[in-house]
């Protein structure tokens, strides 16, 4: 086996990572559930809203026509009838000069044909009856919301792709969708190698760590909009490790493995793949931290070899794997939210590679800011929790100043990318 590889560019293996078919399953949850999923099917309005005419204020519902006469010295007094609040049905017609109270939701009377807001108005009791004064000419519809006027009969309310927010729960609700079609998550099979490595729970030992990228890595796949399985921390043994990934791809859509990338003695990542029968796609890429990043094929599945290096697998994870989730999640734009912003600090580093630098935006008079979020090494931990963002700082330069603009990938973002540029 050769030690030598040749560096593919960033593009080059998001591209081959891409052109892998992935397959998409749905499944139905209740809306409750559906937040934070992702739409498996394009969504329509099963009527229009409103779907009778409303009353957008606290007011008088009349005949436009009564008010022909109306002006700041010429008032008109209508005959109110009643109050309707939201949700009641006024069941009489409103007359000429008649006038029903009506509150904000309503359902505008019969015979009505606009709204007067309450502010403008005066109230009068005479002789048992209520009246109201009206100083202005109101024309046909004028304060009423017509149907169909937020949303049409038939009309499209939301991709199939589309992350369900909010705002995108509400709409579902506005149509008494009481389940949604959602998009399975995929099953993404973590595994940490490394003789390193402690458990959670088990006292520091001479030599060893903690196993920190699964459990960044799960947090990750979570993120992505997946459902993380992790099997365990394997040792540094090619056995084992071949054993582990077969289980893994068995089970699960996707496979990450963190650590024995590389060409250390005790790297068994690549010779796994070999005994796997897997089709190595790459292992080495033109970018720091995570040059050593890999990913082959094996049968259907996809293979990830992240780097041990904890900010390189972070890295390594964002740029390559999550876009493939988001596809298998039907995701059109699957790419990394791109934005730019103004570097806040000087960064001297000479890299003929692109640099990812784990980094946080900050806005300021009207400015969006970038900095980094610690030390931009890529074994340490510490820059990776105030990370937002990566910065690129594109490869072939000595430096980079305060105040120039570079390229931001957004990581908390929802919206995506359609392409990777
Ligand atoms: P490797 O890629 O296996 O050569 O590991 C590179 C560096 O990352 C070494 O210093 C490892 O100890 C460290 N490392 C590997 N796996 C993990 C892990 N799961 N959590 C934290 N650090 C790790
Ligand atoms: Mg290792």
């Amino acid at each position: 086996m050769t030690l030598f590889r040749k560096p593919i560019p960033v593009e080059e293996a998001v591209k081959r990572g891409m052109e892998v078919q992935q397959i998409t399953k749905e499944e139905m949850v209740t809306l409750e559930e559906s937040a934070g999923r992702v739409l498996a099917k394009d969504m329509y309005a099963p009527h229009p809203v409103p779907w009778f005419l409303r009353s957008p204020y606290d007011g008088y519902a009349v005949n436009a026509e009564a008010t022909k006469a109306a002006g700041e010295n010429s008032p008109i007094w209508l005959e109110v009838l009643g109050t309707i609040g939201a949700g009641d049905v006024w069941e009489g017609t409103v007359e000429i000069n008649q006038a029903v109270k009506i509150m904000t939701g309503a359902a505008v009377p019969k015979g009505a044909t606009a709204i007067i807001m309450r502010e403008l108005t005066l109230e009068e009791v005479r002789e048992g009856k209520t009246y109201v004064r009206i100083k202005r000419r109101l024309k046909d519809g004028e304060n009423v919301s017509q149907i169909g006027e937020d949303m049409k009969e038939g009309q499209l309310l939301v991709h199939k792709g589309t992350f369900i927010n909010a705002g995108v729960a509400a709409l579902l609700a506005t149509f008494g969708y009481e389940t949604v079609p959602v998009c399975k998550k995929p099953r993404v099979g973590i595994i940490a190698t490394g003789n390193e490595l402690l458990n959670l729970g088990e006292e520091l030992q001479p030599g060893k760590i903690r196993n920190s990228n699964a459990y960044m890595l799960q947090a990750q796949v979570i993120r992505s909009g997946a459902e993380p399985v992790y099997f365990g921390k394997v040792g540094d043994t090619f056995e084992s490790t071949v054993q582990v990934m077969e289980k893994a791809m068995k089970e699960t859509d996707l496979v990450l493995t963190t650590g024995g990338v590389s060409v250390g003695d005790f790297d068994y990542i690549p010779k796994a793949y070999e005994a796997l029968g897997a089709k190595l796609l790459f292992n080495k890429i033109a970018m720091r931290p995570g040059s050593v990043t890999s990913a082959a094929t094996a049968g259907d599945k996809l293979l990830f070899g992240l780097s041990g290096n904890p900010s390189a697998c972070y890295v390594g994870f964002e740029l390559f794997a999550r876009p493939v989730i988001r596809t298998m999640l039907n995701m059109d734009k699957p790419y990394l939210q791109k934005i730019q912003a103004m570097l806040k600090t000087d960064i001297v580093k000479a890299n003929p590679f692109n640099r990812y630098v784990r980094s946080k935006l900050s806005f300021s008079e009207g400015r969006t800011y970038v900095e980094p979020s610690g030390r931009d090494k890529s074994n340490m931990v510490s820059s990776l929790a105030g990370a937002n963002c990566l910065a690129v700082l594109p490869g072939g330069t000595r430096g980079w100043e305060a105040g120039s603009i570079v390229d931001v990938l957004l990581l908390d973002d929802q919206e995506g990318m359609a392409i990777w540029e």
